[in-house]
């Protein structure tokens, strides 16, 4: 089938949730994507923020091969290896002491807001349930995670939400010292904002909520679902900052594209939840699972964490060139393979598709926001590639 049959069968068939771009992915190869009429993309997407390793890692391969022929699904019933594995993995490298595996991002989301009521619950009775977000904010697209994204776009056709959802302004923290109260259960914000446009959090900010949340006795839960797994240059997104959250959820790059979640808690969250408490009967797929352990090895390791710095500061440079010659650049943003061009017009669509054309892939972020993700492995050659494109696509502007 060509292009044109498989927009026209999606056209007929799929429910219109997505604006797609208009290409028909066929396959992936190192940091590199191909459409069916042959065309070749500099993929700085990376499936939003999922392909950290690119496209074809064999040792990833290989551990789902593997895996899926060994055991694809059993329930949570019983124990399987991969997932105790992974757990510990997690759990030695983190400020976490127990793991819950979910499917995705607004998954581990929903199993954070849960536990955090439980946590609430068990400690000081059934009136400490409210969460305290932030403007920008991200969280998913469920009920519970959808209440914390404070987005009238995304929420208002679905109202009414989960009850006791408030909104303090990112980096403010005086803004979140007057919503705090009693009733508050805990505060959930991005280390570094991506879906809200490339925004890394004050250290001030992030240590003084840290603060404040520990002088109330409110829970603190890091949303690491994007930022965190080396992306930053760091294992976490919130290490440089030097606090740790009670709860931290995970999902994009852990299964090397396959869907995981993961919400990682304290012993003090995870002392309050009993069996039955939640579940899911995919959670915690012995594939998703097996792959996950290849991947985060990778992610975690030293070298790894090593060139995703390096690259970042090749990305800063590149982008720090075009800001002094474009107007239009007003402000770049990020850190490590997470970058945020913000440019003086009232939409970047016409930037994204000017990249697509010369063969870059790049996502918004907001509207006045190009957003840049590129796989982790990404090199210097595909970077000087893609500031030339970038060059080419605001020069057009
Ligand atoms: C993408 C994202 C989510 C939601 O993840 P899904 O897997 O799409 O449900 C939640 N939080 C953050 C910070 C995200 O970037």
């Amino acid at each position: 089938m060509d292009a044109a049959e498989i927009k026209a069968l999606d056209a007929q068939y799929v429910l219109h949730t997505y604006g797609r771009v208009p290409l028909v992915i066929e396959r992936g190869e190192g940091v590199t994507l191909y459409d069916t009429d042959g065309n070749a993309y500099l993929d700085f997407v990376s499936g939003i923020a999922v392909n950290a390793l690119g496209y074809g890692d064999p040792d990833v391969i290989r551990a789902i091969a593997e895996q899926a022929g060994r055991l694809m699904h059993v329930s949570n019933l019983y124990y399987t290896i991969p997932q105790a594995r992974l757990a510990k993995m997690l759990v030695e490298a983190s400020f976490a002491d127990k793991v819950y595996f979910s499917n995705s991002g607004t998954e581990s989301v929903e199993a954070a807001i849960k536990f955090a009521r439980k946590w609430a619950r068990t400690r000081y009775g059934a009136h400490k349930t409210e969460f305290i977000s932030l403007s920008g904010a991200f969280h998913g697209r469920t009920m519970g995670s959808l209440a914390l994204t404070p987005r009238p776009h995304y929420q208002d056709p679905f109202l009414p939400l989960m009850p006791g959802a408030k909104v303090g302004v990112y980096n403010d923290l005086d803004s979140v010292e007057a919503l705090l109260d009693d009733n508050t259960c805990a505060c959930i914000v991005e280390p570094l904002q991506g879906e809200g446009g490339v925004h890394p959090a004050d250290p001030a900010f992030l240590q003084g909520l840290h603060d404040l949340c520990r002088q109330h006795d409110v829970l603190l839960i890091f949303d690491e679902v994007q930022c965190g797994l080396g992306r930053t240059g760091t294992l976490w997104a919130h290490e440089p900052y030097g606090v740790t959250p009670d709860i931290m959820t995970l999902a994009k790059p852990l299964g090397g594209g396959l869907p995981i979640g993961a919400t990682l808690v304290t012993e003090a969250v995870a002392g309050t939840i009993e069996p039955g408490d939640h579940a899911g009967t995919f959670a915690a797929n012995p594939v998703a699972c097996a792959a996950a352990e290849v991947v985060f090895g990778k992610l975690s390791s030293p070298e790894m964490l090593e060139h995703v710095r390096m690259i970042g500061s090749y990305i800063q440079e590149g982008l720090g060139d075009l800001q002094s010659k474009y107007d239009a650049i007003t402000e770049v943003r990020g850190r490590g393979a997470i970058w945020g061009i913000e440019v003086d017009v009232d939409d970047v669509g016409p930037l994204v598709d000017a990249c697509c054309e010369e063969g870059l892939l790049t996502l918004k972020a907001g509207a006045q926001v190009l957003r840049l993700l590129p796989p982790l492995v990404v090199q210097r050659q595909h970077i000087d590639q893609a500031i030339d494109i970038l060059d080419e696509a605001f020069s057009r502007e």
